[in-house]
């Protein structure tokens, strides 16, 4: 075991942070009140090789190891989880799905331009009636002749609103629950496929959802990817690669807050004495720290068991449930320590706190995450 960063290490997360201080924090607070998210950051990231750190160089990816890919997506999020979701999210779920169930021919056409920041690419499961249990999807693929003809309707997709290409799951067969599922990919322009961004958010609203609409949408059979009934199962490994992005954006967004009321608690004065010269605060900052500390080493070795391809279902529950709550926590903690000052956007814990909730949502919500681990130790089914 050996807990230190490498040379290379030291050197992503110098960049990631300076990248975030130069190009996120400049504009978060105007974007944030305008609910807008700056899509032009997504090319920035692909320039500076920090878009797809962990996907193939074969695809323009930097085929990095998924620990140092942490690293970099800590220091992004340090500025912004929400921001930084929405300009990595194409790289992570979708485009690791498409890497392991597409063609040749699909990969080539759509990895490199993605990678490169090119092509905005979205993936979408989730519908009105179906949110933690993928096997409610009610959009239908029939097919006809050498057409599949889709209707349905998406919902909280990350970038739904501006993705040129979408990756999505439909089923086909309802009779036949999750075996009835398959995976499309459509391209904007398509017709009958049409979207709106969903705005109103009180928390991520750096960030971008979309809900998707595919009416009377014919997609060709080269559109599908994988085989009918193995939907859920080619999409696991990019879920599993979001949840460890979200895992190290909690621990990003919690460090933040913690230095943010460290410097705050010396310099803000209250009876005669900084503020963290008392007891009560410093007990506070103490227990911030120690549990950012322990989400961040659950989270580094997740991803180094990712590294390895060693099995991890339950520790990756571990990193992401601890930190998402961790997370939240901290932040709460965070604005306390600022008084009336942390609940206005001058400081950077208040939109961390609002974050903070979203993300013990997307990546499976804590629930599910407590009966995954629950289900791994016990051996008894949970959620049926
Ligand atoms: C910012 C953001 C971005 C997103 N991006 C995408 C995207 O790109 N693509 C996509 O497909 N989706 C996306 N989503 C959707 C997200 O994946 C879902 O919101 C999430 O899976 C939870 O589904 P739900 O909101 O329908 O909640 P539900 O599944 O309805 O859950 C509601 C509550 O019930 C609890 N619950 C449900 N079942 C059980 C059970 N068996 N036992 C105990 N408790 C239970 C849950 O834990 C939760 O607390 C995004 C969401 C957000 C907020």
């Amino acid at each position: 075991m050996d807990f230190e960063l490498t040379g290379e290490q030291r050197m992503f997360r110098d960049m990631a942070r300076k990248f975030a201080e130069q190009e996120i924090l400049p504009t978060l607070k105007e974007n944030e009140r305008q609910e807008k998210f700056d899509h032009g950051i997504i090319k920035k990231l692909a320039e500076q090789g920090l878009l797809a750190p962990h996907m193939p160089e074969e695809y323009a990816g930097l085929g990095l190891d998924y620990v140092t890919s942490v690293i970099i997506w800590e220091q992004l999020c340090g500025a912004s989880l929400a921001v930084t979701q929405a300009a990595v999210s194409g790289p992570i779920q979708p485009a690791t799905n498409l890497l392991d169930a597409g063609s040749e021919e699909q990969k080539k056409k759509f990895l490199p331009l993605v990678c490169k920041g090119d092509l905005i690419l979205s993936g979408a499961v989730v519908e009105p009636a179906a949110g933690s249990d993928s096997s409610m999807i009610e959009t239908a693929a029939v097919r006809k002749g050498n057409r599949w003809i889709i209707n349905g309707t998406k919902t909280f997709i990350t970038n739904g609103e501006i993705a040129d290409v979408v990756l999505f799951i439909a089923q086909t067969d309802k009779s036949k629950g999750i075996k009835g599922l398959v995976t499309f990919i459509v391209e904007r322009g398509t017709p009958g496929f049409s979207s709106k961004a969903q705005k109103g958010r009180i928390s991520w609203r750096g960030g971008s959802e979309g809900s998707l609409r595919f009416t009377d949408m014919e997609l060709p059979l080269e559109n599908q990817i994988g085989e009918i009934g193995r939907a859920l199962k080619d999409a696991l490994r990019g879920i599993d690669t979001a949840r460890l992005f979200l895992a190290a954006g909690c621990v990003g967004l919690a460090q933040s807050c913690l230095d943010s009321s460290i410097e705050y608690a010396k310099q803000r004065v209250q009876f005669g004495k900084p503020i963290g010269g008392h007891q009560l605060v410093q007990e506070l900052i103490a227990e911030m720290a120690t549990r950012t500390e322990a989400a961040r080493w659950l989270t580094y070795r997740v991803a180094d068991l990712k590294s390895r391809n060693v099995r991890h279902i339950k520790e990756m529950s571990y990193a992401k449930y601890f930190a998402a709550e961790t997370a939240l926590w901290v932040a709460s903690q965070a604005v306390k320590i600022h008084g009336s000052y942390g609940t206005f956007d001058d400081y950077p814990v208040g939109h961390h706190y609002q974050d903070a909730i979203t993300a013990t949502i997307l990546g499976g919500t804590a629930q599910m995450h407590q009966l995954t681990i629950g289900q791994q130790l016990l051996e008894l089914a949970a959620f049926k």
